[in-house]
């Protein structure tokens, strides 16, 4: 909210003369009520009773306390969403042994598409300011932030004398004589590889003026981590360029919190740019609370990116600001930043089935929910999705406007 508070005793509080918040069943004169539900209070992790209201004024509302102002325990029901709790509660996983998203509270009563913690943060600054006018208190202003995960960082540059001779033979039994063609012309040299899309990535980040943040997959060999030889010295100049300038984090493996080889990872990508790796969003967006998290932190990783579900788009912790992780299972706050991913191109491609032109359409409908809250939007591209082949054609464009509008949405408020 912007706004400096503390915590203090029933003595404090009944002697201060300023603004107050009274966060307990018992009334008190000059001060704004919010009468506690409990779960702030427990020490364990269980179901919890939740019937989510509509209402005009806070948009949709659960933990209904009292008929005041502030008719919901706002502080449980934004801890409740902000920490996951549903995460650590028995649940379905998808295919990938992710936390199914159709299950959240979110997606079963319909605000998935809103930062409905922003929005309640906002409105409770608004009863603030009407009763104590005089407090001191920040603006927010509209951010922007660019992402590309890096799963493949060539389509055949780099990928192995073997896997290139199967992916020949592949296309052409498979009577795809364009993408032999185009392999061939690519090993010969005189094509650019599909995927080399990083300076259609940079010339659009650098027109619109905004910041680009890339995750990098040090992983080949397995199921679903086929990225190029990894000692290729091309692989290594590319992350090299990258990183001149703009921000180069990890994109931990499939298997790393299996196998626990996000820590080799890290340290070859370390090796490869020669800067301390702090940023992170994990492959497949496959992560569970708390294990993924207490990792990522206990190896020296300080913001991830991974707050997202792959299979819809929306608001997966119901706000669009960077928040610190809450370890449930341990009752404590944490260090690792938490940055809330909105839109990537692959579940508006696959998962929504939308054309380019829906997909803008959505994008603009989420930017606007992130302006009305000066938060933070993140968009998650990959450099593979960039390539205009059969399956991607009309993509690279929504990747333009997505950037135009988000660099238009920025500077508005500079004006
Ligand atoms: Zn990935």
């Amino acid at each position: 909210m912007g706004i400096d508070y503390k915590t203090c005793t029933e003595e404090e509080f009944k002697n201060y003369n300023g603004a107050k918040i009274n966060y307990s069943e018992q009334f008190f004169e000059n001060s704004i009520q919010i009468v506690p539900q409990g779960l702030l209070f427990e020490e364990n992790i269980f179901p919890q009773q939740i019937e989510v209201a509509d209402d005009e004024i806070w948009s949709k509302l659960f933990f209904l306390t009292s008929t005041s102002e502030i008719p919901f325990d706002i502080f449980a029901a934004a801890f409740y969403l902000l920490s996951r709790y549903e995460e650590y509660l028995p649940h379905d996983v998808d295919e990938h042994k992710r936390f199914a998203h159709q299950q959240s509270l979110a997606v079963k009563n319909n605000f998935i598409e809103l930062p409905l913690v922003d929005a309640w943060a906002n409105q409770f600054k608004e009863i603030i300011l009407q009763q104590f006018p005089s407090i001191i208190h920040q603006q927010k202003a509209f951010k922007f932030l660019s992402t590309v995960d890096i799963d493949f960082a060539y389509k055949y540059n780099g990928i192995g004398l073997k896997r290139q001779v199967l992916k020949l033979g592949k296309s052409i039994l498979q009577l795809r004589f364009n993408d032999a063609v185009e392999q061939l012309l690519v090993m010969l040299g005189s094509k650019k590889d599909p995927y080399d899309t990083y300076d259609f990535i940079h010339k659009t980040i650098d027109n619109n003026r905004l910041l680009l943040h890339y995750f990098v997959l040090m992983k080949t060999g397995t199921t679903h981590d086929k990225n190029m030889m990894l000692h290729h010295p091309l692989m290594k100049s590319t992350i090299k360029k990258l990183t001149k300038n703009y921000s180069v984090g990890l994109h931990p493996s499939y298997y790393s919190m299996e196998d626990k080889s996000v820590m080799n990872e890290k340290l070859l990508l370390e090796n490869f740019t020669q800067l301390n790796t702090t940023k992170t969003r994990q492959h497949f967006l496959k992560f569970t609370l708390p294990q993924t998290y207490q990792l990522l932190e206990s190896i020296g990783f300080t913001d991830d990116y991974t707050m997202a579900y792959s299979g819809i788009s929306g608001f997966r912790a119901s706000t669009s600001f960077p928040f610190l992780f809450f370890d449930l299972s341990k009752n404590q706050s944490s260090t690792l930043l938490l940055h809330p991913t909105i839109v990537m191109d692959v579940t508006l491609k696959n998962s929504h089935q939308f054309t380019p032109q829906q997909a803008m359409k959505k994008i603009e409908q989420l930017i606007n929910e992130v302006k009305k809250v000066n938060g933070t939007f993140i968009s998650l591209w990959h450099n593979s999705s960039l390539c205009e082949d059969e399956e991607w054609k009309g993509w690279r464009e929504v990747f333009e406007k997505l950037h135009t509008l988000a660099s238009i949405k920025t500077q508005k408020q500079i004006d």
